[in-house]
């Protein structure tokens, strides 16, 4: 990591998702809201947020965070057990936890990477489905672990596997690379390119995913109302970020979607977050923000900034 520019685009992939997720929170759970209706940052909804608290989504980042803060491989076994110990205290004490997530995480015969996957997959044989918007909506820090060059490989290994913890669906794990490689651009190059990860999705299901982008692009993100479902969610959060130009209006219309707003608005903001950087973040959202980052602590955007800034300076 070198130049401040790109260390403000790593800055803003993993503020403008935990500001789409405080601003999205207190909507959650609602029709889609029309354009009348301010989207505005503040208290309440179903699990009565406080002003600027963060959810699930950066709740289960932030443990990846914090991992390549401390200088760990991402796709090491041991890390990705840490992942799932820290996981699973979380979920034991958190209100928001996703129905899949929740599955997994209360499954597990013990808290190990080897013991989620395979609650994932039991999950997944009993259910017929596992398609849940729970594991890319903390592709931001997943991101941040390969910004050298050449490494979108390593990145794509990478997110499929964080991915595959709790989600057996591998559709999950396409859109996680998906995201994660757009973020990944973004952060080095400051520009939105969602194709750019398609070659690492097996061959298959390449014209699938295609073809949703472009619908993506085509309508709003209100028209992708089944939004816990990985596929909607990226759908919204794409439409989201087509079809606004400042951060600010992304995460807003991303918000407008109704259902997993803070979700939706989560995934949309890491992508468009890092396309335009932490700076361009509101100090009006951004001084209110904080939430659960551990075991009995509370983290605000400072101790974010600091995790990524550790974080990149690691980045292979
Ligand atoms: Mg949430």
């Amino acid at each position: 990591m070198t130049a401040d520019a790109t260390l403000d685009r790593a800055l803003g992939a993993i503020l403008g998702s935990a500001t789409g997720d405080a601003l999205g929170a207190p909507y959650e759970f609602q029709p889609p809201l029309p354009s009348d209706n301010a989207v505005v940052m503040r208290a309440g909804g179903a699990f009565d947020w406080e002003l600027g608290e963060w959810t699930d989504d950066t709740s289960m980042a932030v443990p990846i965070l914090r991992a390549l803060a401390d200088g760990r491989e991402l796709t090491d076994e041991s890390t990705l057990d840490l992942l799932v110990a820290t996981w699973a205290g979380w979920a034991a004490g958190a209100k928001d936890v996703g129905n899949q997530i929740r599955a997994v995480l209360g499954s597990v015969e013990a808290p190990t990477a080897a013991s989620a996957r395979a609650a994932a997959r039991a999950i997944h044989d009993r259910t017929g489905r596992s398609g849940g918007n729970g594991s890319l909506m903390r592709t931001g820090p997943v991101a941040l672990a390969y910004l050298g060059d050449d490494r979108d490989d390593q990145l794509a290994t990478a997110a499929r596997a964080i991915s595959d913890l709790t989600h057996f669906d591998p559709e999950t794990g396409d859109a996680s690379v998906l995201w994660s490689l757009a973020i990944r651009h973004a952060i080095r190059a400051g520009e939105i390119d969602v194709h750019r990860g398609i070659r690492h999705v097996p061959f298959e299901r390449r014209e699938t995913w295609l073809a949703r982008l472009d619908e993506a692009e085509r309508l709003m993100p209100w028209d992708f109302p089944q939004n816990g479902w990985v596929v909607h969610a990226l759908q919204a959060a794409w439409s989201a970020i087509r079809h606004a130009e400042s951060l600010e209006r992304r995460l807003v219309l991303a918000v407008r979607c109704g259902n997993d707003t803070d979700t939706v608005a989560a995934i949309a903001g890491a992508l468009a977050g890092a396309a335009a950087g932490a700076s361009n973040i509101s100090d009006a959202w951004r001084r209110e923000l904080h939430g659960w980052a551990g075991p009995g602590e509370v983290a605000t955007a400072a101790h974010l900034e600091a995790w990524v800034e550790r974080a990149t300076a690691y980045a292979r």
